[in-house]
């Protein structure tokens, strides 16, 4: 049985995980990403996690890597990163390869969550897949034939800025009305503070807190919100017709009332024949699914 490595370097923390081929997690890491967040420091503790988890693992064959921001297509420069706003064409593969005798591969961290969903996660068998991670942005990982779409440069599936208002709230990516700008989770808290008039809401889960109790006006803000995801995905399944979406991320666990709206939209506004294949799936691997998509590269 094969083995390998992949790291998924997030904004707050660094996540390692050992894979076999079968998609067994052999082993795990999670550790707080330096706050200084500078390529030395976060690239020496990828180095020691590394190695600490290679000295268990020594058959380990190849190792891959999962970070925020835009990756060149040769997989191995980290061109920008808005959780590290000081990385500009970081040759992050090769850092790493230098202190690590094994093959170093690197990817965007959504495209790797959508690697192993589609892999050992919510979208085994399909071959069509859109996947969506709803945190404090919305990334995407677009999956054709079997494999990941990363278009001409590697800046492919940024679906978060998807708009679904001509003259909506202005995004820092320069256009109106991105979908992240209603449903990444500070703009979903401050627009649920508002629509509920109260000032203490600071985060999604406390949204689904108030409906799970039964406050009905809380369970509305959620389906609606579903529905301004939904908007997103008809435009994507216009443009992809894949076979399912699958949402993931801590915003999604707002859970059936945030898929209900979802569906909505669809039914309201997709061709019947369209809407009625396709398939709303929440993800299924967890916070752990960045570092094992990184260790399927
Ligand atoms: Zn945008």
């Amino acid at each position: 049985m094969k083995k390998s490595l992949g790291l998924d370097v997030g904004g707050t923390h660094v996540k390692a995980a050992v894979l076999s081929s079968d998609g067994r997690v052999l082993d795990r890491a999670v550790v707080r990403t330096p706050e200084s967040r500078q390529v030395d420091e976060v690239t020496s503790l990828l180095i020691q996690v590394s190695q600490a988890l290679l000295a268990k693992h020594t058959d380990v064959e190849a190792v891959g890597v999962g970070a925020p921001g835009l990756i060149d297509l040769d997989r191995r420069v980290i061109r920008t990163a808005p959780n590290f706003p000081t990385w500009k064409n970081v040759p992050l593969a090769e850092l790493i390869a230098a202190e690590i005798p094994l093959p170093v591969s690197l990817e965007n961290d959504v495209n790797c969550f959508g690697l192993a969903e589609h892999r050992w996660g919510s979208g085994m068998g399909f071959q069509h897949l859109i996947a969506l991670a709803i945190g404090t942005g919305i990334g995407g990982a677009i999956i054709l034939d079997g494999k990941l779409y990363r278009g001409s440069s590697g800046a492919a599936a940024e679906l978060g800025h998807v708009s679904v208002d001509l003259w909506g709230p202005r995004c820092n990516c320069g256009n109106l009305g991105c979908v992240e700008r209603y449903l990444g989770e500070i703009w979903y808290a401050q627009a649920a503070a508002e629509a509920l008039d109260d000032g203490t809401i600071t985060s999604p889960r406390q949204v689904s807190a108030r409906a799970d109790a039964g406050d009905e006006q809380a369970l509305r803000f959620i389906i609606e919100r579903g529905e301004i995801l939904g908007v997103a995905c008809v435009s994507l399944i216009n443009a992809f017709d894949p076979e399912a979406i699958i949402i993931g991320g801590g915003v999604a666990l707002a859970g059936e009332p945030l898929f209900a709206g979802v569906r909505k939209a669809i039914r309201e506004r997709l061709y019947p024949t369209t809407a009625e294949k396709i398939r709303i799936i929440p993800a299924k691997l967890g916070t752990i699914s960045g570092a094992m998509g990184a260790a399927i590269l």
